[in-house]
Order: structure tokens, then sequence, then C-alpha cells
């Protein structure tokens, strides 16, 4: 009797090492194949069908994928990015000298 129950469970086990290794197998294909209909369709967007940015520098209007991003703003290019730091840094500066 012993021996039936651990077969059963050794069976069971089995089972369930076989469901959850086709499980893992089933989403990393369906991660592959949603990365790779992603990567096409960004390659056959247009510029306009593209979601629009604006430069936090000055207020013009350019694709996401061309603009610089620096975790909080976007910018139409890398000097508008550095002008722009340098404000807020020369503002926090008088900031803290007026306090
Ligand atoms: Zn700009």
């Amino acid at each position: 009797m012993r021996a039936i129950v651990f077969l059963l469970f050794v069976i069971l086990v089995f089972l369930i090492l076989r469901f959850t290794l086709n499980r893992i197998i089933e989403i990393r294909r369906q991660n592959r194949e949603k990365n790779a209909s992603q990567t096409q369709q960004a390659s056959s967007l247009n510029p306009e069908e593209q979601p629009m940015v604006r430069c936090a520098e000055c207020g013009v209007h350019l694709p996401q994928s061309e603009a610089y991003f620096d975790g909080q703003h976007t910018f139409c290019s890398e000097g508008h990015m550095q002008a722009y730091h340098r404000k807020q840094q020369e503002k926090h500066e008088q900031d803290s000298a007026e306090n």
C-alpha cells in the first residue's frame, strides 16, 4: 500500500514539474513573439505616428524616438538638456543663497 502511495506521489511531482516547465517555455515563447512584433511595428511607424514629446528648454515638439530623456524631462538636443540642467542648478543655488 505504501509503495502505491509513493508511486502516485512520484507521478504527481513529475506531472507538476512537467506542467511548470511547459508553462515557462510557453511564456518565454510568447515574450519572444511579442518582442519581435513590437520591433516590427516600431520600424514601420512613420515619424508622424510616433508619440510626440516637448523640449523642456525651447518647447519644440519632436518624435519621442529622437528626443533626449534625462529621466524627468525630454529635450530636442543634448545641448538643451545641458542648458536646462545648468539653469535648474543656478536656480537651486540662488534659492539656497537667499535662504
Ligand atoms: Zn530644445
